[in-house]
């Protein structure tokens, strides 16, 4: 059996198992340990003057790597970004559709509006990944407005990251002055230490022995042969980059472990052919 239910929906699956309903009950006291953001961050430039038309082609054209250190601090992978143009396509569609009714005509004024003096033109945002903590922990607890509840939640001190995303950040900064624009790092983390992330990572971390981790390198769970994880909860660190093939490559070695097994489990159990 294989659970693929990402790093928060895996681990909260196996939270449930081992504590709530108590039907895998040996599961690693490692569980929701090893938690990371993979250091992701984004910083929006303003280029006044420049049209960039961020919401146009693919999101990530480019990327430079100092995931060695080489600029002789935090280890990190700094790329440029691109968003979709999603309020601009809503107000588009809704008055596309509505184009006969009153609130229609409205809708088309602001779509104009929005196509000719959009402020987005000339900003791009900064992204990258860096090598975080790595130390979230997410645990099963109660739910405060439900408390009767319990559910996934996470403890993790961003500040404990704050070298690693810290140095991504100067590099967005230093980029921005360098292609002529001014960087402008979110107060969300200014003031508040707060990250958002696209790729959790961690939870159900994959390690020699169940002391440290809950799978093994193939992502069995120890103590319950057969029982696989295949997704991102397995990493025991962040990467720095941007995970989905990382996630893949994984998912496919322990695959190709799982059909290995198989076969010499059949070939062992199956009466030889003899040929006379
Ligand atoms: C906006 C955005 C942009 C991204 N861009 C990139 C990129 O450019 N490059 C890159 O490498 N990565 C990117 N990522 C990250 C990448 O998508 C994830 O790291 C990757 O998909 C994680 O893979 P996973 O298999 O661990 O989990 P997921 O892909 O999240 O798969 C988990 C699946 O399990 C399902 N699930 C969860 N709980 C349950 C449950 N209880 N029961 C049944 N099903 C359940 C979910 O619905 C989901 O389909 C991006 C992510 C986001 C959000």
């Amino acid at each position: 059996m294989v659970i693929a239910a990402g790093s928060l929906g895996t681990t909260e699956i196996l939270f449930r198992s081992r504590d709530r309903f108590r039907t895998l009950p040996g599961i690693s006291r490692a569980l929701g340990g090893a938690w990371s953001s993979n250091g992701d961050f984004l910083t929006p430039a303003f280029y006044p003057g420049r049209r960039l038309s961020p919401s146009v082609g693919p999101t990530i054209t480019g990327a430079i790597e100092f995931l060695d250190g080489m600029d002789g601090s935090a280890r990190y992978f700094v790329e440029d970004g691109g968003f979709p143009d999603m309020i601009g396509n809503l107000i588009r569609a809704r008055a596309k559709r509505g184009r006969f009714s009153l609130s229609g005509r409205m809708l088309t004024r602001i779509a104009k509006a929005f196509d000719n003096g959009n402020s987005f033109e000339t900003m791009m945002p900064w992204f990258g990944q860096a090598m975080d903590a790595g130390d979230g922990r997410l645990y099963y607890g109660r739910d405060w407005l439900r408390p009767w509840k319990r559910r996934l939640k996470l403890d993790w001190d961003a500040r404990r990251s704050e070298y690693g995303v810290g140095g991504l950040i100067a590099a967005h900064e230093r980029l921005s002055a360098a292609t002529g624009g001014a960087a402008r790092v979110p107060p969300t983390w200014t003031i508040l230490r707060n990250l958002v992330t696209p790729h959790p990572l961690g939870g159900c971390a994959m390690a020699a022995s169940p002391a440290a981790g809950v799978v093994d390198h193939r992502g069995e769970v120890f103590g319950y042969p057969g029982l696989f994880v295949a997704d991102g909860s397995i990493f025991p660190r962040p990467i720095g980059l941007n995970p989905s093939k990382t996630i893949a490559a994984l998912a496919e070695r322990s695959v190709e472990m799982m059909l290995d097994a198989t076969k010499t489990a059949t070939a062992t159990t199956q009466p030889q052919q003899r040929t006379i």
